[in-house]
């Protein structure tokens, strides 16, 4: 049986992103159109619109935030933590009834980066740490993986 990998949709070309644009790797589309990848975007997931203001976790990481201990805020200091953790979980489900091996999810992402995610202080800093979908598939054993680390792991 192929293996199927979840991918964030902005990668895959669709309008998904917070100014309503996207991030298209031709090579994950093709993932796409081969079958072998289904685009998801957890912010829309979780009730978000689009286009929407930027959030950035402050207080932690996906991590911190499904523990509890940190928050989504927008940059005009909206709350929305728990459309995050909606969509997150809402991905995990698609990923276990869709028996995903993985997912290829957007860098920096506060929903989908994994390794490194902004900072919270929306001055371009990062930080160490997991979007909240990342953070929810890594803790549910699904490897994840960046667009960058996908692309070097293909040689
Ligand atoms: Fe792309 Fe993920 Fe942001 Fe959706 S939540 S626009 S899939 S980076």
């Amino acid at each position: 049986m192929k293996k199927i990998f979840l991918v964030s949709a902005c990668l895959a070309g669709a309008k998904t992103r917070f100014d309503g644009e996207n991030r298209l790797e031709p090579q994950l589309l093709q993932l796409v159109r081969e079958g072998r990848a289904i685009p998801v975007c957890p912010e829309q997931l979780g009730g978000l619109t689009t286009p929407r203001p930027p959030a950035e976790i402050t207080g932690g990481d996906g991590f911190d935030v499904l523990r509890g201990r940190a928050k989504v805020v927008t940059c005009d200091g909206r709350d929305v933590t728990a459309a995050y953790i909606r969509g997150a979980e809402e991905v995990l489900r698609l990923a276990q009834a869709w028996q995903a091996a993985g997912a290829v999810l957007k860098a920096r992402s506060p929903a989908c980066g994994s390794g490194e995610i902004y900072d919270g202080t929306f001055e371009g800093n990062l930080r160490p740490g997991f979007g909240v979908a990342a953070a929810l598939l890594a803790q549910a054993g699904l490897p994840v993986f960046s667009e960058k680390s996908w692309k070097d792991k293909q040689g």
